[in-house]
């Protein structure tokens, strides 16, 4: 038998072992029979979607769908066109897929109509593959083709739904996977973009560089910098059109796989229980920022109610007491409607939409929630 050399050394609670033992106390209760099926998910190789460069000049998009991806926000045909025909409901259309069952048993012809960012293209793997994306290559100009990012954190850049000439703010938005699927709707008047980390904040300027074409990145048309989000209501109120607010959260996904920078390690757990206030914090900033009428899209790559649901409940009520501002939800049905065959989302959230992880459809999580202000 070998003796175990490094016993001694070895870190005794691995701080990606204490995220799992989290999340089974935690998720098991909170997702029930859909657990162990996310959980195996949660433990394997994610999948990436492409987010397509409109600034690029080659035609990757044919390249990868000669390949056999398909661009899921604009392919929507075969995924809307049985429920427009009223087929049966979804509930037991794959039995192994965590589609809703009430909210999927709606017509989509019955819920309210929800416009989604034009534009924004990203290109997927169907159901099932596997495949890998190779690197992006640059083109003759050395911009790059695609983005490759979690394909769930288009939607709530998707879902955002912005419009010509809006005024935006990406309140937390290093390293910039969804500030540049913003930017790919080519419709942003004055766009906003703000990290409180200065080195994450480098990498956002790079990625931008490698994409996007220096003149739209002049100061006229997108500020970055590097404040305390959470004070933004204090800076800047009632402006933006839409305001981004993809807060820091447990990163599930990363702390299953990395030790490295865990929030799980044993010296970052004050950090980690002060992490939905600062949610709730950024959340109301983003609110403040916003002008009457404007759209607040909050999201997180964590399954953890208190993140999600408890934050978004909570900065409503405080929103209205403290700040006389009054929210509406936006049902963002219509999105999982559109988009549940590429994704699998979690049944009868009462507020907010989540792509859970599946084994045949390896995004997620992302927690998001819509809110419109009325006042
Ligand atoms: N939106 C980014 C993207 O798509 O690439 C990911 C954002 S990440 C989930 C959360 C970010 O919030 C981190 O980059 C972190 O530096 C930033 N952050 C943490 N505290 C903040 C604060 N008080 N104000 C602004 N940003 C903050």
């Amino acid at each position: 038998r070998v003796k175990e050399k490094w016993a001694a050394t070895r870190i005794k609670h691995p701080a990606t072992g204490l995220a799992l033992q989290n999340f089974d106390s935690t998720y098991s209760v909170q997702l029930g029979p859909l657990w162990p099926s996310v959980r195996a998910a949660l433990l394997s190789e994610r999948k990436y979607g492409a987010l397509l460069n409109n600034y690029g000049h080659d035609d990757v998009q044919a390249e990868l769908q000669a390949k056999g991806c398909k661009d899921f926000p604009s392919d929507i045909e075969t995924e809307a066109q049985p429920c427009l025909e009223q087929e049966p409901a979804v509930a037991g259309e794959e039995e192994s897929s965590h589609v809703s069952v009430n909210k999927s048993d709606l017509d989509a012809q019955q819920l309210p109509a929800l416009q989604l960012s034009p534009n924004i293209k990203c290109l997927v793997f169907p159901r099932g593959d596997i495949t890998r994306f190779k690197p992006a290559r640059p083109d003759m100009f050395g911009c790059l083709g695609y983005y490759l990012m979690d394909a769930a954190s288009v939607l709530p850049c998707l879902a955002l739904n912005v419009q010509e000439g809006h005024n935006v703010l990406d309140l937390c938005a290093a390293p910039g996977g969804k500030t540049l699927a913003l930017l790919q709707t080519k419709s942003i008047g004055f766009f906003g973009v703000n990290d409180t980390s200065v080195s994450r904040t480098t990498r956002l300027r790079k990625v931008l560089h490698s994409y996007v074409p220096k003149p739209l990145l002049s100061h006229e048309k997108l500020r970055i910098t590097t404040f305390d989000g959470t004070k933004w209501g204090e800076i800047e109120k009632n402006t933006f059109d839409r305001v981004l607010v993809d807060v820091p959260c447990t990163t599930d996904r990363h702390s299953l796989m990395e030790d490295d920078n865990n929030i799980f390690s044993k010296n970052r757990t004050g950090e980690r229980r002060r992490l939905p206030q600062l949610q709730l914090d950024l959340l109301l900033a983003g609110i403040e920022a916003a002008c009457p009428g404007g759209e607040i899209l909050y999201s997180t790559c964590t399954l953890s109610q208190i993140q999600n649901l408890s934050v978004v409940e909570q900065a409503i009520h405080t929103a209205r007491e403290d700040h006389g501002i009054q929210l509406q939800v936006v049902d963002l049905r219509p999105l999982t409607h559109m988009f549940r065959k590429t994704f699998d989302f979690a049944p009868d959230l009462p507020l907010g939409e989540m792509v859970v992880p599946h084994l045949a459809a390896n995004f997620g999580p992302i927690y998001m929630c819509k809110l419109r202000r009325l006042t």
